[in-house]
């Protein structure tokens, strides 16, 4: 019982999301630091999936097992369908750790299961290791986030969430795991089920797949000045971001702040409008690939932590770069 399982989760398209591929890099090295241990995941996708494509995506993440449990009903996310296959999958395998991204569905599922298997769940970690005594060692912000707490659980299977973006991926020679495909059925179950739908605001707050996003600050002064945010975005196909601050302000909503206590990202590009750069936001940006930062302080701490730093008044580069995009769509 030395197994390591990651549930694959999927996107409202079908497709594996980053957070799995993050998970199996660093399963791959707690796997090395147990003995005789195998990792697994577990897929639950609709009949029409495309499993050739999740193969081949897989392919170079040295899994030993991959499970697909498949049911129409995993076309949408439902919480009772979803745990009630996870559980009963979990107890065949009887792994020793059970990992789980920490995106919505993660964290709507990981305490449901964890509490029908009666273990223990360490939730939002940003780092994973395996002790001396070969137990996973859970990391994660506490006390608001001032603290780090290292968690040993007692309880089999070892859970835990991880954010998003918090590992880098890594890749390992091409593999042929084997692969189960398991037929699911509900029928028993239909009568206790409501379907729960994903809504749209869901969707678009979430950010980990973001390639483009523009993220506004104090300095955006109001909600006024984040809806001249949102404008330039469906210009640029981006998505919107926001510090605590603004988000305590009210001028953006909860389910976009980006930082410590919000969502952790990794765009292509994060331009950053009248934000100062403090740690706790930082640390939430810090796997994007380009960051700007428009300032009209030059002294911000920001301009020390960004490729490109513009010192001027967000609303005149806001305005500046719409006429310029507007310009190259005519
Ligand atoms: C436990 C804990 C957890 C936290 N978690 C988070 C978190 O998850 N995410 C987060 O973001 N913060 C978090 N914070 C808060 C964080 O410490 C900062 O207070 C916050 O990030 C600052 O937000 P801000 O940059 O929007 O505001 P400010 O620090 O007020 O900065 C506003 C900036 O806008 C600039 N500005 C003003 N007007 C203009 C203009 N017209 N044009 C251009 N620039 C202009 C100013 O020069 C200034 O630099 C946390 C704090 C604690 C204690």
């Amino acid at each position: 019982m030395n197994d390591i399982l990651i549930f694959g989760e999927l996107s409202i398209s079908n497709k594996l999301r980053p957070c799995v591929f993050q998970l199996l890099t660093k399963a791959n090295h707690l796997k090395n630091k147990l003995n005789d241990s195998k990792l697994k995941l577990l897929v639950l996708c609709p009949n029409n999936s495309n499993f050739d494509e999740m193969n081949s995506e897989l392919k170079c993440y040295n899994i030993d097992e991959i499970i697909f449990a498949i049911n129409d009903n995993f076309k949408e996310f439902n919480s009772d369908y979803y745990c009630l296959c996870i559980k009963e999958i979990v107890q065949e395998i009887n792994p020793k750790i059970f990992l789980i991204g920490g995106t919505n569905i993660g964290r709507t599922i990981a305490p449901m299961i964890s509490n029908s298997l009666h273990t223990g769940l360490t939730a939002d970690c940003i780092e994973l290791d395996i002790n001396d005594e070969k137990n996973l060692s859970a990391t994660r912000p506490t006390f608001g986030g001032e603290l780090m707490a290292t968690i040993w659980s007692k309880t089999y299977p070892q859970m835990a969430t991880v954010r998003e973006n918090v590992f880098k991926l890594e890749k390992w020679e091409e593999n042929d795991p084997h692969i189960i495909f398991k037929d699911y059925d509900f029928q028993e179950y239909k009568s206790k089920i409501s379907l729960i739908k994903l809504i749209k605001r869901e969707i678009n707050s979430d950010l980990s797949n973001a390639r483009i996003i523009l993220s506004g600050g104090m300095g955006l002064k109001n909600k006024e000045g984040f809806t001249k945010l949102e404008n330039l975005a469906n210009i640029m196909g981006a998505q919107i971001g926001a510090t605590r601050l603004a988000v305590e302000a009210g001028f953006a909503s909860s389910n976009i702040q980006i930082g410590q206590t919000g969502q952790s990202v990794a765009a292509d590009l994060y331009i950053a409008f009248g934000i100062s750069g403090a740690i706790q936001h930082l640390c939430g940006i810090k796997n994007c690939k380009k960051i700007i930062a428009v300032n009209n302080d030059p002294n911000a701490p920001i301009f020390n932590h960004c490729d490109i730093g513009i010192v001027d008044d967000a609303f005149a580069i806001i305005k500046e770069l719409e006429k310029l995009l507007l310009l190259k769509t005519v």
